[in-house]
């Protein structure tokens, strides 16, 4: 790799990490209003404040994200918005681990 396409590729990699790094920012800060359950995309994915699934709920959730309330969390299906950690939906995926 000749030095201009390594500082090219190291400019590019740089760059992609602060813009990850962002995205995660921007995502737990701008998760400030808890899920409607008539959002549109809530309705669609069965989205409940309660889970009525055994064993099945946001906290266990693959999609949820950390967040700084302890009930309501950030979830990767709905930007901006936050879930009740008991909720559940459609869309539910065993947390690895
Ligand atoms: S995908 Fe559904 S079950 Fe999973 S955290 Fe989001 S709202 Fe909860």
């Amino acid at each position: 790799m000749s030095k201009f396409n390594r500082r090219s590729f190291l400019k590019l990699s740089s760059t992609s990490v602060i813009g990850i790094t962002l995205g995660g920012i921007s995502l737990k800060s701008l998760a400030a209003e808890k899920l409607d359950l008539d959002d549109p995309t809530a309705k669609a994915l069965k989205y409940v404040h309660k889970s009525a699934e055994e064993g099945k709920n946001c906290a266990n959730c693959a999609h949820v994200q950390a967040g700084d309330d302890p009930e309501w969390k950030p979830c990767a299906l709905f930007p901006n918005k936050l879930v009740n950690n008991n909720g559940w939906c459609s869309a539910w995926m065993q947390k690895a681990g």
